[in-house]
């Protein structure tokens, strides 16, 4: 029964070299099934797939441990750990890759443990698109699946991309990526090109703007969290998704409203992540933090009637 309430992960475990107007790290804690799965871990049992090398530490996988994800997907490899190397302008809004190592993901065909192959709620995190299919095609029953991605992917393999939009329900990219992706700058025609491609539900971020949530229906806009000190971007996207996906998994209702919901989730753990380099804010968050960030975000925007 507690593995049917799980949420099934593929995506990078990386060491990531970062440098922002206010610092730098080099080689620290990253990807984007990393910080996926430490944000959905909020709220849900984790069930991680992925690969490292024989460079990554026992002390990150005791980490990942600890924060109650399945490590029985994640596979160490002969070879090195992938690594990214950004930077973040004074915008912060956007980062330029300067390396994309993918090392040990190179050769990585991922083989699901049996017992994630009754997992019914998948995130495909942002890999390469023929591994997210690969991942989604053991699996026996979705039940709902979201996507992520990024210009990498977009431009370098597009037509492998477009065979896993047709199979999910839910795409989460940055209005960057969304307008890369359709051709269009406006982006409710991105929405609509990006939506008949597939996925129902589109979520668009925009950084310090917030994210759009397109659904068949309707239209719904959530702020980003007016933070005082924004330190390192790296890993918001990805935190947003765990959030928004961990609390989907929670709860099992799939209408609009709890999308709405789920999607305010998402920001209150991305505006945690900033606020340090790599998961380090995730390490000493609190629950009680992550409630009243959420009442934050309702008071933001609540106004009265006229
Ligand atoms: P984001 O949440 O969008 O800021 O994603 C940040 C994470 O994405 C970093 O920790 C990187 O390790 C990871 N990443 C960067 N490029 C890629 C890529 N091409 N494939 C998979 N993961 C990546």
């Amino acid at each position: 029964m507690f593995a049917l309430m799980s949420l099934l992960v593929v995506g990078s475990v990386a060491f990531d070299s970062v440098k922002t107007p206010f610092g730098q790290a080099k080689e620290v804690l990253g990807g984007s099934a990393t910080y996926f799965s430490v944000a959905a871990s909020f709220f849900t049992k984790v069930s991680l797939v992925a690969v490292v090398g024989e460079d990554f530490p026992e002390k990150d996988i005791q980490f990942l441990k600890s924060r109650k994800i399945d490590t029985a997907g994640l596979e160490r490899a002969k070879g090195e750990t992938f690594r990214w190397k950004g930077e973040y302008g004074f915008q912060l809004n956007e980062a330029k890759t300067l390396d994309t190592r993918l090392n040990v993901f190179q050769n990585f065909w991922p083989k699901l443990p049996e017992a994630y192959k009754k997992l019914d709620i998948v995130f495909l995190g942002n890999i390469d698109p023929d591994l997210q299919r690969e991942v989604l095609q053991q699996v026996t029953k979705p039940k709902l699946v979201a996507l992520d991605t990024m210009n990498f992917w977009i431009s370098g393999k597009k037509d492998s991309l477009i065979k896993t939009l047709g199979l999910v329900d839910i795409l989460i990219i940055n209005d960057g990526e969304a307008r890369q992706l359709s051709g269009e700058h406006n982006l409710v025609q991105a929405a609509q090109k990006i939506q008949s491609m597939g996925p129902k539900i589109l979520i668009i971020k925009r950084g310090e703007y917030g994210a759009l949530l397109f659904s068949r229906k309707s239209v719904f806009h959530a702020p980003a969290y007016p933070l005082e000190k924004v330190f390192d971007p790296t890993g918001a996207g990805d935190s947003f998704a765990g959030g928004f996906m961990g609390y989907l998994a929670k709860t099992r209702k799939f209408d609009d409203a709890n999308f709405r919901k789920a999607i305010i989730m998402g920001s209150v753990l991305a505006s945690f992540n900033v606020e340090d380099f790599s998961l380090n804010r995730f390490k000493r968050l609190k629950n009680s933090e992550i409630t009243a960030r959420f009442k934050a975000f309702k008071n933001l925007t609540h106004f009265e009637n006229l």
